[in-house]
């Protein structure tokens, strides 16, 4: 693995999201100087807070998957996550509505999900079901350990056994064609290859590796923090500052300073210097380039990203039973849905949705009674050229539509606060093309190909631009892979997740 050269006692971490924050508990833990430069108040980047009048909206990640990464985080600094965070289970980890009306809870306990699919599907849809689990279960044996959890520095280094047993299973194959192999109602086929949309790709063009997200969320189980999403960098951030990091929170960096091919300072927006020997960048990949570091590299703008989202997070008096923590409601259309956002750039005309329920699981996340509401809508991104300062007002009105036809009657009118996020305002807060969940997981923008997480001789990239990618799992990883970069490898690291 190559590593940044020079000295590395002080290392500044730019950006307290949760890519930066694991790098700099990996820091801390290696026995480095470590100084985070947050532009906001608090730490979370995406997976951030909106407090309005009583209620505790998390803004970003909602389906929280593999906490052992954030143990591993915090095992960096001796500290263990019992004492960090109060996380629980979240069952059902979904409840799918179709557009036939037909409602299939996803368990993570195959036996519990096999019993559902019988209920729904029949009996011959579960044993398909049973050999998927098992196939994605390989499947994530198979990347986690050598292709996901390591740096990689060129692809030749990736030829293995692992990588033939990849080929072998149809890792390599298109994912809806893959997951037909099992599963034969489109019910089952709908819930198991949805995730691929989180990487940015529709089920019928990613490769079958990605049914590893299905892994990460359907089979190994989400989890919900007490106190919100928010709770998880609050936890990291608290336990980096005990292990002795310093946090600059307020502070926008506005360039890095350079000498050659050296990041020898950063220089904030009011003109302060703070040397580093090294440097960690946690702001989105592309924008950290140019806006940082003072060029783009032609591999990075030539990126295709993938879609975007509107969010709508609505404090409300009504109450609907029938809704769980996480809830998806599946339009009529499908394989036409993804045509619609990513070939089309146009916005879903049959949608399908998550809505998500805080309170579910934690009531104190709203006023005494009240409901807190997160509703996300997959959209295009910029790059289709939506003017959201006109289309936001009107796709608010249309998404409360959209969940009132779908069975929340007077969601509209129960309303006492929200808040609209649209493509122009993730790209606002810093992400390239509007695109909350970065470079598109194409075939050549994965493992290797992937912008790499290194810059001249001493800067390293954590977040999900770089490798290995998006979403909360991915960002802990990359962060600690950003470290490794300045420490070397911890040979005496053993990633919970695949022990
Ligand atoms: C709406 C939404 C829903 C999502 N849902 C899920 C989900 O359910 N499950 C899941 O696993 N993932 C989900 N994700 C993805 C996940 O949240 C992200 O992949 C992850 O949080 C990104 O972390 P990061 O460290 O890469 O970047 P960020 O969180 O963006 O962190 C970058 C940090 O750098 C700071 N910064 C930027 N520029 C500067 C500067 N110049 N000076 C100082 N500081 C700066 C920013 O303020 C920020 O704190 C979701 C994302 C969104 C937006």
């Amino acid at each position: 693995m190559r590593t940044l050269k020079g000295p590395s006692d002080s290392v500044v971490v730019v950006g307290a999201g949760l890519g930066g924050l694991s790098a700099a508990l990996r820091l801390a833990g290696a026995g480095r100087r470590v100084t985070v430069i947050e532009r906001e108040a608090e730490p979370g980047g995406r997976a951030g807070v909106l407090r309005d009048a009583g209620w505790s909206f998390d803004t970003g990640p909602t389906v929280l998957t593999m906490p052992e990464l954030i143990a591993d985080a915090l095992a960096c600094v001796d500290e263990e996550l019992e004492d960090w965070l109060d996380l629980e289970p979240v069952r059902p980890l979904y409840r799918a509505r179709y557009a036939d009306g037909s409602v299939l809870d996803v368990h993570a306990d195959t036996e519990q999900m096999a019993e559902e699919i019988t209920r729904v599907c029949g009996a011959g849809e579960a044993a398909g079901y049973r050999r998927y689990v098992e196939f994605v279960s390989e499947l994530y044996r198979l990347q986690i350990r050598h292709f996901i959890d390591r740096n990689i520095d060129s692809p030749l280094s990736l030829v293995s056994p692992s990588l033939a047993r990849l080929v072998a299973i149809g890792g390599f194959r298109k994912l809806t064609p893959k997951v037909g192999q099992y599963l034969q109602d489109p019910r089952t086929q709908r819930v198991f290859s949805f995730q691929s949309m989180y990487a940015g790709l529709a089920p019928q063009d990613a490769l079958a590796i990605y049914a590893v997200i299905a892994y990460m969320d359907s089979v190994a189980g989400v989890y919900f923090p007490r106190g919100g999403m928010h709770a998880v960098p609050r936890a990291l951030a608290g336990a980096a500052e005990k292990a002795g990091v310093e946090f600059r929170y307020g502070t926008t960096v506005s360039r890095v300073e350079t000498r050659g091919k050296r990041a020898v300072a950063v220089i904030t927006a009011d003109g302060e210097r703070i040397p580093c020997d090294a440097l960690v960048l946690n702001p989105d990949l592309p924008v950290a380039h140019r806006d940082l570091l003072g060029s783009v590299p032609r591999r990075v703008e030539r990126l295709s990203y993938s879609p975007s989202c509107a969010l709508l997070l609505a404090g409300s008096t009504a109450t609907y039973p029938d809704l769980v923590h996480h809830n998806i409601f599946f339009g009529d259309a499908w394989e036409g849905v993804f045509d619609e956002i990513i070939d089309q750039g146009r916005l879903m005309s049959d949608p399908s949705f998550l809505v998500t329920r805080p309170t579910a699981s934690d009531p104190s996340l709203a006023p005494a009674g009240k409901e807190s509401y997160y509703a996300l809508f997959p959209t295009p991104n910029l790059r289709a050229g939506i003017d959201w300062r006109g289309e936001g007002p009107r796709y608010r009105d249309a998404m409360v539509a959209s969940m009132e036809s779908r069975g929340l009657s007077g969601f509209g009118d129960s309303i006492e606060v929200e808040h609209l996020t649209t493509p122009l305002d993730w790209e606002e807060r810093g992400m390239e093309a509007g695109a909350p969940f970065a470079a598109a997981h194409t075939f050549l923008q994965t493992g290797p190909f992937r912008p790499r997480n290194t810059w001249g001789d001493n800067v390293a990239f954590a977040g999900s631009g770089t490798q290995p990618g998006v979403g909360v799992p991915m960002v802990l990883l990359s962060g600690r892979l950003a470290a490794e970069r300045i420490t070397g490898p911890d040979r005496a690291y053993r990633s919970r997740a695949w022990r």
